[in-house]
């Protein structure tokens, strides 16, 4: 048999959804040199600065394909970035079917990884020959549910927020309908469908590969495996992150707003953010500034030009409108000895390693939430749009629900939908987290948790053994 070593991977657009499978595939020819991989990359337009800039870093031993971008034109203006990203992959299909026959020819392809937005493109694994996984950049709590989507739409009358009980996943926190996904919504709508059918497609693939790790979510991972789900393998390889793999640290350490956290008492600071695309409202935003002035407590804070859409700069560079003049009148003069204020964007990995980082406000993006495991910080969750809503519920309602006692690392702030959170509410709960008891505690676990997120990829660790388990099914397959 002809051993087969060629691994093609297929990203899908949008930063946190390029970000981690390239991470994935970095860490993959770290610790597996043995395949040689090809990333082949679709994008909507030009790409925003930041994945531009990243995709500069993708090292020499990972080849990669730029696919022709497809016209912003050609896709619905506004629509929901879970539909522009699946689109774009289906627009790109012929292309990608393309490079995968050109690669091939020249190296047989042993398998194919897709994002779980680019799944179509799994289908042409059959004329190849190939394995077929999905990455799926999220944690266990939302995979169950989304592996369980095509039962609950069969069994679901109506309208999933209009459910009476929450929804129990084996060895997960009960979840209510009104916190799940965006794309569930509205079960007529356009991106519901788009979701089922990925869910409906996650049971045709040989292995899904996902960001989270065994001491993380014991329960959870414990109860997909035994359930089978058919012939899909599990592997958990998380946390996937750029923290401990970026190392630029000579280039940012020049940056002020590192060198005005370095000057500040430990754990001191509230860093806010709502990741790569979360855009506020003009009165939230005024809200939020009278809040962190009112709690009295240092922050750092990425502002954004407002927006009545919650992810309006997800695709977007808004480099041209200045997100400083929304500020309220005098708020930089009077919070400038406490506050640090960032136009648009953060290096977020960088300044959530800082000692003086001491919580952190965030819209509980998946890859945000394990960034700050990673380096033991406490949340206030503040979830927008997508997921969010799932990963806030995992952090306040308790991880590790197995054990007696929940392991609870957020804050959630709770609000209806178009509701405004008020400034008293923001101010109190942030003081809560930064020098209330319970941020105390919340900080302590996340110590804990930061340690296990360490132990899971040292050499031994549980998710280094999960990627190891997926390299032996290729050389198994590859006849290596
Ligand atoms: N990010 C960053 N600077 C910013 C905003 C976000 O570096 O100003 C990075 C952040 O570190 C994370 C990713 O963008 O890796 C955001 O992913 P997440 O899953 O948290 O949220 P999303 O962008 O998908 O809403």
């Amino acid at each position: 048999m002809t051993k087969k070593t060629h691994i093609a991977v297929i990203p899908s657009p949008g930063f946190s959804h390029l970000v981690p499978i390239l991470e994935f595939t970095k860490r993959l020819v770290t610790n597996h040199p043995n395949f040689h991989v090809t990333c082949i990359i679709p994008s909507l337009g030009s790409p925003p600065d930041s994945s531009k800039s990243y995709l500069e870093t993708i090292p020499p031993n990972i080849n990669s394909i730029f696919l022709p971008p497809i016209n912003k034109q050609d896709v619905p203006q506004g629509a929901y970035p879970g539909i522009l990203i699946q689109l774009t992959v289906t627009l790109s299909l012929p292309s990608i079917h393309q490079a995968l026959k050109s690669l091939n020819s020249k190296s047989p392809l042993l398998a194919i990884i897709s994002d779980a937005f680019a799944f179509e493109a799994l289908d042409f694994a059959k004329e190849f020959n190939s394995l077929t996984y999905l990455y799926f950049p999220c944690n266990t709590f939302v995979l169950s549910l989304v592996l369980e989507m095509p039962k609950l739409d069969e069994q679901v009358s109506g309208e999933y927020k209009d459910l009476q009980e929450p929804i129990g996943l084996l060895g997960c926190v009960p979840i209510n309908g009104i916190d799940l996904p965006t794309p569930t919504k509205n079960r007529s709508s356009e991106a519901y469908k788009k979701y089922l059918q990925r869910a409906k497609g996650m049971y045709l693939v040989d292995g899904i590969i996902f960001n989270s790790f065994f001491e993380l979510e014991s329960s959870a991972i414990e109860a997909l495996e035994q359930k089978g789900h058919g012939k899909i393998s599990f592997f958990p390889v998380g946390p996937i992150t750029q923290i401990g793999s970026s190392n630029n640290d000579d280039v940012v350490d020049e940056l002020e707003c590192l060198k005005w956290l370095k000057k500040q008492p430990q754990n001191s600071v509230l860093y806010v953010s709502f990741g790569s695309g979360g855009t506020l409202s003009q009165r939230q935003i005024n809200e939020i500034a009278f809040g962190l002035e009112l709690s009295g407590q240092r922050f750092i804070w990425v502002v954004r030009a407002p927006s009545d859409s919650v992810n309006a700069a997800y695709f977007e560079n808004s480099n041209d409108v200045d997100p400083l003049k929304f500020l309220p009148n005098g708020f930089l003069e009077r919070t400038k000895e406490k506050g640090f204020i960032l136009a648009s964007w953060a290096p977020q990995v960088e300044i959530l390693k800082q000692d003086s980082v001491g919580g952190f406000l965030s819209h509980c993006g998946w890859n945000s939430i394990l960034e700050s495991i990673q380096v033991g910080v406490p949340i206030v969750a503040w979830p927008l749009f997508a997921e969010q809503a799932m990963n806030a519920v995992m952090l306040s309602d308790g991880l590790k629900v197995a054990l007696s006692d929940g392991l609870k690392v957020a804050l959630r702030l709770k609000y209806e939908d178009e509701e405004i959170v008020e400034k008293e509410k923001i101010a109190k709960v942030i003081k809560c987290l930064m020098e209330g008891e319970e941020g105390k505690e919340m900080r302590e676990r996340m110590k804990s948790l930061k340690d296990s997120a360490a132990n899971a990829l040292k050499d031994d660790g549980s998710s280094i053994k999960s990627l190891s388990n997926l390299a032996s099914q290729w050389e198994k397959f590859g006849g290596i």
